[in-house]
């Protein structure tokens, strides 16, 4: 695997999903390979790895080469899991997990467009097949649109000054660049001393977001995917911010009232990584990980 990820809370995925049972198992966000890969060690009969980003499941060939036989790599958006299952002739399957966000390997992968860390052309689109790029999204969106989709996204809360500063700066050039936008944004907000974090971090979040359509279609995807468990069988979510979670916590609690699915909540609390996984790994810093297994 590429030098640089990590596959974040492993141990605790594996824990709940107990590939060493066998059978099949579907990474909903195979990325480079890395919690698959696990899956297989463990024993896992089958893999099903989705994922909608051409280049990860590149890497992701090569990091499960080893159990070529039993991968099978889809690219797809996970929000469409019933006909990527349906496809493959599979009715149920013993384990999901879906291991939410960007990976490391598209935000350090230079042209992605995803960091401020340089200078290039500003996509952030995870699947470059479709759709338009954020430098396309903020040449067309209307001001109010503009500012509602960073403070809701980003949680910003000079959204409006940042917006205004956009559209005031759109009309001289276009801004398809990372830095180009990133230094809009730090000029729009007022600076008080010390920033802990680069004041464009929050902006460059929620147009990731925004432009992959991060959180659409989440509830129904998860709905979706728990239909989909054999009984006994677990469903795996790990998220890396608040919004993210607050959907995969409520899901999950309807799911677990709902009479026609049969699920049961496994983690009260989410789980978080451990210091040490923390200090090697910078993006579990935010990981938190829920678990739910499919009653009979
Ligand atoms: N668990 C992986 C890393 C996953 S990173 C590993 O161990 O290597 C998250 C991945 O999810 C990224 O590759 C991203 O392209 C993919 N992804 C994000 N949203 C998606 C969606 N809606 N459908 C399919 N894949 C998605």
């Amino acid at each position: 695997m590429r030098a640089g990820h990590v596959p974040v809370m492993t141990a605790e995925a594996m824990r709940y999903l107990q590939p060493e049972r066998g059978g099949v198992f579907v990474d909903c966000t195979v990325g480079l390979g890395g919690h698959s890969r696990a899956m297989l060690e463990a024993g896992a009969t089958r893999v099903i790895g989705i994922d909608r980003d051409l280049d990860a499941l590149a890497q992701a060939r090569v990091t499960l080469a080893p159990w070529a036989a039993k991968v099978e790599l889809v690219h797809s958006d996970y929000r469409a899991i019933d006909s990527v299952l349906d496809g493959l002739n599979i009715t149920l399957v013993d384990g999901a997990l879906a291991d939410l966000g960007v990976s490391s390997m598209q935000f350090d992968e230079p042209g992605r467009g995803f960091s401020f860390q340089r200078d290039e052309p500003l996509d952030m689109r995870m699947d470059r097949s479709t759709g338009q790029t954020a430098a396309e999204l903020i040449a067309i969106t209307a001001e109010r649109e503009l500012a509602d989709t960073i403070y809701a996204y980003g949680e910003e809360r000079f959204s409006r000054r940042i917006a205004r500063a956009i559209v005031e700066a759109r009309r001289e050039a276009p801004i398809d660049t990372t830095l180009r936008l990133a230094t809009i944004v730090r000029r729009a907000i007022p600076t008080r001393g010390y920033q802990r974090i680069d004041p464009a971090t929050r902006t460059f979040q929620a147009l990731r977001i925004w432009v992959n359509r991060e959180l659409d279609g989440l509830d129904v995807f998860l709905g979706a995917m728990a239909k989909r468990l054999r009984v006994g069988a677990r469903l795996v979510v790990i998220s890396f911010h608040s919004l993210e979670d607050r959907i995969v916590k409520h899901t999950l609690r309807a799911l677990e009232k709902s009479a026609d699915v049969a699920l049961k909540v496994l983690t009260k609390k989410p789980l978080v990584a451990g210091d040490e996984e923390i200090a090697l790994n910078p993006r579990a810093r935010s990981a938190k990980l829920r678990a739910a297994e499919k009653l009979a």
